[in-house]
Order: C-alpha cells, then structure tokens, then sequence
C-alpha cells in the first residue's frame, strides 16, 4: 500500500513539473517612469497602467509572454534596461539614443504643442515665440528644440516633469508651456485647469517606441511582429482612443470639471461606445497605422480652432429649375501635407470620437451659412451629412437640436444607407426626436447597401438620394435604368422625394427628369462652391 501511495504521489510531482514547465512562460519585463501618465504610471491601486503599459500587455499576451512591469524612477529604468534587468522601456525614438539601444517600429507618433490661456495669441510655429516665457521640461526634447528655434526675448522656465509646465503657466509663472500633447490635455484635466487650451499646431513630431538592449535583436523583432498584427487588428488603436485618441476624456474625471470646447467633446463621448458596438456588430474596422493616429491628433485640433472648411453644392428642383438648397461637404487643408479629401478623414474621424464634434462643429457652420440666403417658398434647407453613431448618441442627438435651436431652421441630415442599417434601432430612436424640431432627414448613397423594405418604412425619411454609381452609369446599362426607375417608385411610395446625386451631363439630367427624379445634384449642375458664390447664387434666383 505505501510502495503504491509513493508510486502515486511520484506521478502526481512529475505531473506537476511537467505542467510547471509546460505553463512557465518567459516573462517580459517592462520599465518606466511611475509617474508619467497618460502613458505609463502607477495608479491609485498601485498597479501598472497607461497607454504603454496597456499595449506591453497586449504585445505580451500575443507573444505567449508574461508580462511584468517594473515602473520606477526614469533614471533607473535606463541602467536596469543597460544591465539587462529589464526588457523593454518605452520611450522618445532619438538619433543619439539609437547608438545605445535597439528601437521597435513606431507604437505611437507623438506631438508636443504650446499651451496657455485661451486669450493668448495661437501661434504657428516655435520662431513664431518672441519675448514671452516659456516653461518647459529641463533637458527634454522640448528644451532642445526651444533653445534651438525660439525667437529674441525667450525666457525658458524650467521645471522637472512636463506636466508641471502647464501648472507653472496656470500660476502666471510663465506665457506658454511646450509639452507633448497627450500630456498636455491630460494635465488641464486632471489639474482642472479650465481655461488652458493648445494654442499651436502639433510641433516637434517624434518617433516613440519600446527599446530594447543591443543583442537582443530576436526580441524587438518579434515585438515587431506582434506590433503588426495589433495594428491589423485593431487593437493598437483601440488602446489609443482609450487613452490618448480622446485627449479631451481621459478616464476617471469627474464630468463638471470639465467646460468649454473640451467638455463639448466629452458630451460627444459616446462614439467610441458606439464604434465598439460596430465592432462587435462584425463591421469592417480599417487598421490605423501610426501616421493615421498623429492624422486624428492634427484633426482634433483644426476642429478644436475652428479650422476645417467646407464647400456647398447646390440641390436643384428638377423639374420647376429652382435651387433647393445646398449640401455641405467638409473640406480640410492640412498644415503639412496639404488639401485632404474627406475619405482620407472622415472614416478615421469615425472609428476615434472626433467625428461628433465634427459633425456638430459643421451643422453650426451650416446653419450660420444658411442665414445669409434669401427667403424662398419652399423654405432653402442645408444638408450636412451625418454618421449613424452620431445618431446613436443620446447626447450628440441633444446637442444637435439645441444648435438647430439656435441657428436654424431649414436642417436636413444625410445619413448613408449602410450606417443606417447597421445601427436601425439606434438610428430609429433618434429620428422622432429629430423630426419633432423640423429637422429633415435623407437617406445617403441609396441603393449602395442592403435596406430591408421594413426599416426603410420604419426610418420614414423625408428623402432618399440615389447613390452616384446608378446615376453615373444610368444611360449605358438598361438593368441600372431599372434600379432607377425602381428606386424612385420605391422613395414615391414611402412619401419621401428622391434625390440624384453625381449628374455630370444634361442626358442624364434629362433621362431622371422623365423618370420622375424630384431633386438633381452633380458636376453637370453646379460644382461644388465656397459660401460667397453659393449665397450668390441663390440670391440671383431670389
Ligand atoms: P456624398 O455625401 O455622397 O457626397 C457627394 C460627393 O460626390 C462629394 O465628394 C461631391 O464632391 C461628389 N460629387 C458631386 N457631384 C458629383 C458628380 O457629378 N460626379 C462625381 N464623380 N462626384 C460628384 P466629397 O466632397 O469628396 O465627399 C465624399 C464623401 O465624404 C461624401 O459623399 C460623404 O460621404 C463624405 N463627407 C463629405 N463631407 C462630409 C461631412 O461634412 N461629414 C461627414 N460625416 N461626411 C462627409
Ligand atoms: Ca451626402
Ligand atoms: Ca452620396
């Protein structure tokens, strides 16, 4: 009996060590400053978090890796990274620090901005800085660049850690503080300090990624690897909307602490709740490479400054001849790399939070637009297309009624049929309360998606505007003809007129006016214009 239990307990240890080593997974060490929020930190917990971290942790679990973080004093965590303690430390990417270690691929694509009270001047650029104080971290990047670049008459105040820069400028102690955005916002929120604002384009663009020591080579590959495939996924930017995207909601902040253009932002935060169920939903969410992330960091500042642009083209009633109204189409000329269509950021403004203030930023403009066109019987209205997880915002939908309050009427909104389907109960909730203020609704790019007849009738929309690609085609395919023809009895059916966008030539006009199209749009028409000659335009109707 005894020989037998020992046999067993024998077993029963081997077993043991086999798991042991079959579960041990090598761990990755990862070091830090503990207290270099938003990207790694120590918390109120006394855990490790933060954008860095978070990622480490997916990096980690993607490679099989236990991950362990070791957040210390910054000094240290660059010897114990030198002696091998440790593994990997995220930081800034510089020419002089590639002599000493071995970098990743980019994680992020970092800025640094001037930052000061909202009545200071914007300015442009670091020459731009003259006779003014300047607080600034002591020997960091932004020192370097400043002592570098600044005009005559700059007083550097120093201080030890970048978020200090900003409180120093809070006290009065100096004009402007130069620190990296993300730490920026995340300073004026958790500081509560109301009244700073970023008053300069992204500056200084620098490379941040995880380090390694020479030698090991094998891993930073790896985590290269691992880095690809979080970006494919998803996940990487994921993480950056948590914790950096929306640079106006860092987590845990109390809501009333949070006021003007900022605190509008936050009341829009439902969109990454909103994008996550798109998520799930199983709808395409494109990867965001790195420069996409640095693209999203310049458009919430030209939206936070008042400026992206926009153009209008014309509706025009196809069969008395007359104007209708206009579409407001976004329009963005980027400080560097120049004219952006809306494709290149509009769907990026989506998948991060930026697109509610956007949208809410363009209905205003709108709006105050409209103002300046005559009377006309039936009243001129301003289309602004709109993206259903707006429309899935309780607080997006409250705040649009209250601009349309203020600055309407003559509202119509665009939203794609394919949005429309994708979220139909969202969508169908917010359309009543919409409709109760006058506010009109149009059902975008029709035919492009995959309606169901129920929820069409459900949505009752005041418009249905046939997508360009029928349009364009509609005199050389007979089967297109069909659709057409189809879609208009379709939008006649449902009470709603139909509108054609993307007509490019008085044949094609001529073919939906005999088909019974109500409303034409297109090239062949009117080209899309700024406000003045669009005003023009209507006023000679008038
Ligand atoms: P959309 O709503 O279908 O807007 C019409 C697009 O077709 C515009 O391009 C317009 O310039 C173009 N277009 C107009 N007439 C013709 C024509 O005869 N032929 C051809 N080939 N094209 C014509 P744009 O401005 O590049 O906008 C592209 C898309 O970006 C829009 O498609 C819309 O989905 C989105 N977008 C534009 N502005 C906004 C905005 O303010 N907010 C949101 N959420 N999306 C916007
Ligand atoms: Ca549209
Ligand atoms: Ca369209």
């Amino acid at each position: 009996m005894a020989r037998r239990s020992g046999w067993l307990l024998a077993t029963i240890a081997l077993f043991a060590q086999a798991i042991a080593v079959a579960t041990a997974a090598e761990t990755l060490r990862i070091g830090g400053d503990a207290d270099y929020p938003p990207y790694h930190f120590i918390d109120a917990n006394g855990q490790a978090d933060g954008f860095d971290v978070a990622l480490a942790r997916e990096v980690a679990r993607d490679l099989g890796m236990e991950p362990r973080f070791e957040l210390g004093a910054w000094d240290d965590a660059l010897e114990r990274l030198a002696r091998g303690e440790l593994d990997i430390v995220p930081m800034f990417w510089s020419a002089e620090r590639e002599q000493r270690y071995l970098f990743t691929q980019p994680i992020l694509i970092r800025h640094h901005a001037l930052f000061g009270p909202k009545s200071r001047a914007v300015l442009d650029s670091l020459d731009e800085l003259a006779h003014v104080r300047v607080a600034v971290q002591h020997a960091g990047l932004a020192w370097e660049a400043l002592r570098a670049q600044a005009g005559p008459g700059v007083v550097l105040v120093e201080r030890d850690n970048e978020a200090d820069t900003l409180v120093a400028v809070a006290r009065g102690e100096a004009d402007y503080a130069l620190a990296p955005t993300g730490i920026g916002y995340y300073a004026i929120h958790q500081h509560g300090l109301r009244d700073m604002v970023a008053l300069s384009p992204p500056l200084l663009e620098r490379r941040y990624v995880f380090a390694a020591r020479h030698g090991r080579a094998d891993l930073v590959a790896r985590i290269d690897a691992s880095l690809e495939r979080l970006r494919a996924s998803g996940t990487q930017n994921d993480l950056y909307v948590e914790w950096i995207g929306n640079l106006s909601a860092p987590r845990g902040l109390p809501w009333p602490a949070i006021s003007g253009a900022l605190g509008a932002l936050i009341m829009l935060g439902g969109g990454t709740l909103a994008w996550r169920r798109r998520q799930r939903a199983g709808a395409p969410v494109a990867p965001c490479a790195t420069q996409n992330l640095a693209l999203l960091a310049d458009l919430q500042y030209a939206i936070d400054h008042d400026r992206l642009g926009y153009a209008f083209q014309p509706k025009l009633d196809l069969r008395s001849g007359r104007w209708l109204g206009a579409e407001l189409l976004v329009r963005w000329h980027h400080p560097q790399r120049g004219p952006l269509a809306p494709d290149e950021f509009v769907p990026l403004a989506e998948q991060a939070r930026v697109i509610g203030a956007m949208s809410l930023h363009l209905v205003r403009c709108g709006l105050q637009q409209r103002r300046q066109w005559p009377v006309a019987e039936p009243p001129l209205h301003v289309s602004v297309n709109i993206s259903a997880n707006d429309l899935a915002d309780a607080g997006l939908v409250d705040a649009l009624i209250a601009i349309h309050r203020r600055h309407g009427p003559g509202l119509m909104l665009e939203v794609t049929e394919t949005d429309v389907m994708r979220e139909p109960d969202l969508v169908a909730m917010a359309l009543p309360r919409l409709r109760a203020q006058g506010i009109g609704i149009s059902v975008d790019d029709f035919g492009a998606g995959h309606s169901s007849l129920v929820n069409l009738r459900r949505l009752a929309p005041d418009e249905l505007k046939i997508d360009r690609s029928f349009v364009t085609s509609v005199l050389d395919s007979r089967s297109d003809q069909a659709i057409v023809m189809a879609m208009i009895g379709l939008a006649h059916e449902l009470g709603a007129t139909v509108a054609a966008e993307g007509i490019e030539d008085d044949a094609t006009r001529d073919w939906l006016v005999a088909a019974g199209c109500d409303i034409g749009q297109g090239f062949g028409i009117a080209r899309p214009m700024d406000a003045e000659a669009l005003a023009m335009l209507l006023r000679t109707q008038a």
